[in-house]
């Protein structure tokens, strides 16, 4: 092999942080073998030219819990948990998933150009996805790394959201001195730091809880927050308590009803498949509708642009209407890495022929 194919990693330094999700994913190429010719009835050797073209689904390379042939492993010298097969059978797909609009767009173009072009060295995929599939997403992701037996973990998933909602702040040093997180009685917008203390405005402190249930709640039952262990109903009692129910409009009763709500509102109001840089949001508002963007929709794009550019605009344009909440159609790459599966395939099989 030329020396440049040991270059693996592909060179993502030109997306904005939080867009791009890389995946992991162990084959066994043992396993993969025994299934095209045993359950598939393949002779070895068109069974061998089957699995060369093979790509796994992006379920598959992404999901949570992979099944035979595939396999997540942290270790250094991984086995295959179906046949116990050593490193020399095993080989690793990586998944780099682009969350398509205006901030990747021109980032993605120039990656893609870049690829190795011949023999599906590196497999483009793209899916449709929407809003509150991404949000439910980048839950996902977050918790993940999450120690709930760490109380620390609370005030991360609250910098992690205030991220997401202000790219523009600094978050990590503004939680340097945190020890705290509390709801302000004084601010109706923005923040502000008290002797260690970081104080939200109702509406953000609001929502930061909403994301910490969201984030814990599969793990035992309820979710945890900075109000303690709550069930759905104690956090949506505290959610009209503070005012955020009100605040965004959300006057239905019935739990299952308010808690979707939640949930599209929280998906369709801030930007959860990208983060706007900077640069972006101080030159204002204007000059985000979707033009040249992979973005399937620019509804309301302005508007939110506005909402998120800074903490003083906000109170002008704080009470959305629900019922023109959408979710919001997003596009998702998927950039296989194929080139070790490729390797690793026909050194085995070598041994065959
Ligand atoms: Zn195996």
């Amino acid at each position: 092999m030329p020396a440049t194919t040991k270059k693996r990693e592909l060179e993502l330094k030109d997306f904005p942080p939080g867009t791009v999700t890389e995946f992991t994913t162990l084959v066994c190429l043992a396993c993969i073998f025994d299934i095209f010719t045993k359950q598939l009835g393949l002779a070895p050797r068109t069974a061998f030219s089957e699995i060369k073209r093979h790509t796994p689904t992006t379920e598959e390379l992404t999901s949570r819990s992979a099944t035979r042939p595939y396999f997540d492993s942290d270790e250094k010298h991984p086995h295959c948990p179906y046949c116990g097969s050593a490193k020399r059978w095993l080989a690793r797909f990586d998944t780099y998933c682009v969350e398509g609009g205006k901030s990747t767009d021109a980032a993605r173009r120039a990656l893609i150009k870049k690829l190795p072009a011949t023999g599906d060295q590196i497999v483009v995929v793209e899916k449709k996805s929407d809003s509150r599939a991404v949000l439910f997403e980048w839950l996902d992701t977050l918790g993940l790394n999450l120690d709930l037996s760490d109380e620390r973990c609370l005030l991360d998933v609250t910098r992690k959201y205030l991220e997401r909602r202000e790219p523009k702040t600094l978050w990590e040093e503004v939680f340097e001195p945190v020890r705290a997180v509390r709801r302000s009685n004084r601010l109706n917008e923005g923040w502000e730091i008290d002797g260690g203390r970081l104080f939200l405005a109702p509406k953000i402190y609001g929502e930061a809880i909403l994301i910490q249930y969201l984030v814990s709640r599969s793990h035992t039952h309820g979710g945890l927050t900075l109000e303690g262990r709550l069930t759905l109903m104690e956090l949506i009692r505290r959610l009209r308590y503070i005012g955020y129910l009100d605040q965004i409009g959300i006057t239905e009763r019935e739990p299952g009803e308010v808690f979707e709500k939640l949930i599209d509102h929280l998906a369709a109001n801030h930007d959860w498949s990208r983060v706007v840089s900077a640069k972006e949001s101080a030159r204002g508002t204007g000059v985000s509708t979707g033009s040249g963007s992979d973005r399937v929709s620019s509804k309301k794009t302005s508007g939110k642009a506005s909402k998120k550019s800074s903490k003083s605009s906000k109170s002008k344009t704080a009470q959305p209407e629900p019922d023109e909440i959408i979710s919001e159609p997003v596009k998702l790459y998927y950039l296989i890495d194929r080139r070790e599966f490729l390797e690793k395939v026909k050194s085995v099989y070598a041994a065959y022929a």
